[in-house]
C-alpha cells in the first residue's frame, strides 16, 4: 500500500495555524468550517452531562435518542425513511466514510463477487480530498470522473456511463459540493440514481452541507429515492450544520446490515463516539431549526462579504455559490498567469499571509478554493491582500 496522504486542506490549515501561533496576522481563507462559536445550548447540554458524572463507554452505534433525532430530522426535511437501526453515530462524517470504505473495499465486502476482487470507487471531480485518499488506504481504486465549468461542475449520466467498468462498485456523490458549491436538482439526481441502479453501484451520498444552501432551490437527499434504498448510503454531520466541527459527530444512514458491520468495526477502533459530545449533539437536535438557521444566515452574510470583496479588489462579477462555504475560482479569472495553483497558494500564504487551498488537491489544477466560513475581518482583508499579491502574476 502507498503511504497514506495527509489531506491538503489540513496541511495548509496547519501552516496557517503555526504562523498565527508566532503572532503573524494570517487571513485564513482555507478552513473547511464555519468559524462560529458552538451554540451555547449545545455546550450546556454537554456540560450538564459531564456534571452528572456518569460517563461510561458509549454503545457502538451511538445513543438511540441521537440516532432517532438524526433520522427523524432527515425524514422531516428531505422525506427519507431511515429507521433508528439504520443509523450509526460516527466520529465525524469523515470517520463514517472511513468505516464504510473499510467494509465495502475489504475482504468481507458485500459488494464483491470474490474476496480478492478489486473495488473501484467512482469519484466525481472536483472532489473532497479525502474520498480518493481514504479509498486508497482501504485498497480501493479511485476512478476519477472529471466535470467542467461548462457542465456546471456536475456529474452527468453520460460521464458516469463512460467512466464505468465492471470493477466499479461504489459511486460517491457530494451534494452540496466541496469545493464547487453546487447542488444537484431532483431531476439530475434521479437520472444519476437510475443509472447507478442499472450499473449495480452502491451510492455513498455525502450530504454534510445540506443545511448550508443559500437559494430557494430544493435540497434533495439521495435518501429520498426510497425505491433504491438498499443501495444508497447517506453521510451526514453535525459539523457544518450546527457549527460543531471540533466535536466530531457524524452519521451514516444505510441498510441495517451495513450499520451493524460499521458498529462492529467501531468497537475495534474508537469504541464509539464520546457520550459527552453525543449529549451536546442531542442538545443541538432539540433546537436544530433555530441553530441551522443561525449558521446559514451567518454564512450567507459572509458569502456576500467575500463576493463583494472579490468584486472590489479583483473587479470580478462571479456567480454566487449556491451552497457550502466555498468560492471555487480559476487562476485565469483572477488574472493570474505563469504559476501553478500549488505555487500560487503556497506563496500567497508565505508572502502575503493569506491561506487558500489549491485546486489540484481537489483533482482540478488551475483553480483555488476560498472559504467564506472565515470571520468577516479575514474575508475582506484576505481578499484585499490576495489581490495585491496576485498583481505580480497579471
Ligand atoms: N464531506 C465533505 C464534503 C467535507 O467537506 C467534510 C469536512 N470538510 C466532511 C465530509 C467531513 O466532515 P466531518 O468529519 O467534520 O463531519
Amino acid at each position: 500500500m502507498s503511504k497514506p496522504q495527509a489531506s491538503v486542506t489540513v496541511v495548509i490549515n496547519s501552516i496557517a495555524q503555526a504562523k498565527k501561533a508566532q503572532g503573524i496576522r494570517v487571513y485564513n481563507l482555507s478552513a473547511g468550517e464555519p468559524k462560529l462559536k458552538t451554540p451555547e445550548i449545545v455546550r450546556k447540554a454537554a456540560i450538564k452531562f459531564v456534571e452528572a458524572g456518569d460517563i461510561p463507554y458509549p454503545s457502538p452505534a451511538g445513543e438511540n435518542v441521537l440516532r432517532k433525532a438524526a433520522v427523524d430530522r432527515m425524514a422531516r426535511l428531505y422525506k427519507t425513511d431511515y429507521t433508528t437501526e439504520e443509523c450509526i453515530i460516527t466520529t465525524g462524517g469523515k470517520f463514517g466514510i472511513y468505516l464504510l470504505l473499510e467494509y465495502l473495499c475489504g475482504q468481507n465486502s458485500p459488494i464483491k463477487q470474490n474476496p480478492n476482487d478489486e473495488v473501484s470507487v467512482m469519484i466525481p471531480a472536483p472532489y473532497w480530498v479525502s474520498y480518493p485518499a481514504i479509498a486508497k488506504i482501504m485498497g480501493g481504486k479511485p476512478v476519477i470522473m472529471k466535470s467542467t465549468a461548462k457542465d456546471g461542475w456536475k456529474l452527468t449520466p453520460e460521464i458516469l456511463r463512460s467512466s464505468y467498468n465492471s470493477s466499479c462498485k461504489i459511486l460517491f456523490l457530494n451534494n452540496g459540493c466541496n469545493p464547487t458549491g453546487i447542488i444537484y436538482s431532483r431531476n439530475e439526481l434521479k437520472a444519476l440514481m437510475d443509472l447507478a441502479h442499472e450499473l449495480g453501484l452502491t451510492v455513498i451520498s455525502d450530504e454534510v452541507y445540506s443545511s448550508l444552501v443559500y437559494t430557494d432551490d430544493e435540497y434533495v437527499s439521495c435518501g429520498s429515492f426510497t425505491e433504491y434504498k438498499d443501495d444508497i448510503i447517506v453521510v451526514q454531520s453535525a459539523s457544518k450544520s450546527f457549527a460543531m466541527t471540533g466535536w466530531r459527530v457524524g452519521f451514516v444512514m444505510a441498510r441495517k446490515d451495513i450499520i451493524e458491520v460499521l458498529s462492529a468495526l467501531s468497537t475495534q477502533s474508537t469504541t464509539g463516539v464520546s457520550l459527552i459530545v453525543q449529549h451536546g449533539a442531542i442538545g443541538a437536535f432539540e433546537h436544530a431549526d433555530e441553530i441551522t438557521t443561525d449558521v446559514r444566515v451567518a454564512m450567507k452574510r459572509r458569502r456576500d462579504v467575500m463576493m463583494a470583496a472579490v468584486k472590489e479588489f479583483f473587479n470580478l462579477d462571479l456567480p454566487m455559490p449556491k451552497a457550502t462555504l466555498y468560492l471555487w475560482i480559476s487562476l485565469e479569472d483572477l488574472n493570474v498567469h505563469g504559476v501553478t495553483d500549488d505555487e500560487f497558494c503556497i506563496r500567497a500564504l508565505e508572502e502575503a499571509n493569506v491561506a487558500t487551498v489549491p485546486g489540484s488537491g481537489f483533482g482540478q489544477a488551475g483553480y483555488v478554493r476560498l472559504s467564506f466560513g472565515a470571520e468577516e475581518d479575514d474575508l475582506h482583508g484576505g481578499i484585499a491582500a490576495l489581490a495585491k499579491f496576485a498583481k505580480q502574476f497579471n
